[in-house]
């Protein structure tokens, strides 16, 4: 077993909340997990942490930081959160009681910046230095990596492709506007939609799907110039290879830039689990994303 200090690691995730000690090669010592409460998140998730702290064994270190993960919006300056599927945490101060709760350094991201930093870390664009990661589950979530430099942004919500127009006077987003990709995409508004789950939609609906995450990816390449896209995500899973294929048909029509000629939407090969991205948040070394001051 390692001897350098593990990182906590915690995972707002849509249908649950997960949490565990990750060492600094990006194994699992311990970890746990509870599904979604319909009220009281906090103090779930408050049990779940004290539980994993309860079962990690004497041999192991104590954890040097904490890394949490959750659907964007977040506000890193505030350390708040605002995930559309937890109603009752509207800008939830997460990274205070966190603090409170393990007297450890916190470091926040939206789960798209724990993609980008856990596919840098562990993952194949270690030698990709402009690339960018969309992870589609409950809503959908981006981050993007140029020259090596994860961007952030006055929030941390930079390189987030959720609310970009992919059709003018479109379906109703969450975030209030139409026509964002997120209504397309994301599990949530697409299981309202159909009434069923996702395994079970119809093909109309996964090409949909494609076209428009084609359409959001061109806009956004042409803007960022990355190489590769990763896109994984429970909605990638449930669709499968279809929603891929015609994600990049759509790109083939709307994106002719030579440079952009080369461009990869690949599904990452290593299943990095949420548990393992909100590692990468913390690790030693990724002194990108500690906050300044
Ligand atoms: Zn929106």
């Amino acid at each position: 077993m390692s001897t350098s200090p593990p990182v906590l690691a915690i995972a707002i995730e849509p249908g649950r909340l997960a949490a565990g000690l990750v060492d600094q090669r990006g194994s699992v010592l311990v970890r746990d997990r509870v599904a979604m409460p319909t009220r009281d998140v906090w103090r779930s998730l408050e049990r779940l942490v004290r539980r994993v702290l309860a079962a990690t064994p004497e041999s192991v270190p104590p954890f040097m930081a904490v890394g949490v993960s959750c659907v964007g919006p977040i506000d890193v300056r505030s350390g708040a959160v605002s995930p559309p599927h937890v109603a009752s945490w509207r800008q939830f101060p997460l990274s205070e009681h966190l603090e409170a709760l393990t007297d450890r350094q916190v470091i926040l991201d939206t789960a798209g910046g724990a993609a980008v930093e856990a596919e840098r870390w562990l993952g194949e664009a270690k030698t990709t230095p402009s690339f960018m990661s969309i992870v589609i589950d409950a809503v959908v979530d981006s981050a993007i990596v140029i020259d090596g430099i994860r961007l952030s942004g006055a929030h941390g919500n930079a390189g987030s492709i959720a609310h970009t127009t992919v059709d003018p006077d479109g379906r109703e987003c969450w975030c209030g506007a139409r026509g964002c990709l997120d209504p397309y995409v994301g599990a949530m508004a697409l299981e309202s939609e159909m009434s069923r789950p996702l395994r079970r939609a119809n093909s109309s609906i996964v090409d949909r799907a494609g076209i428009m995450l084609g359409r959001a990816i061109a806009s956004t390449i042409a803007m960022v110039d990355v190489d590769v896209v990763y896109v994984a995500g429970s909605v990638v899973d449930g669709f499968g290879d279809a929603l891929l294929d015609a994600c990049r048909r759509e790109i083939g029509q709307r994106s002719r830039l030579p440079n952009l000629a080369g461009l990869r939407i690949l599904e990452p090969v290593e299943h990095l689990s949420p548990l393992v991205r909100a590692a990468a948040l913390a690790v030693d070394g990724n002194a990108a994303n500690l906050p300044v001051g």
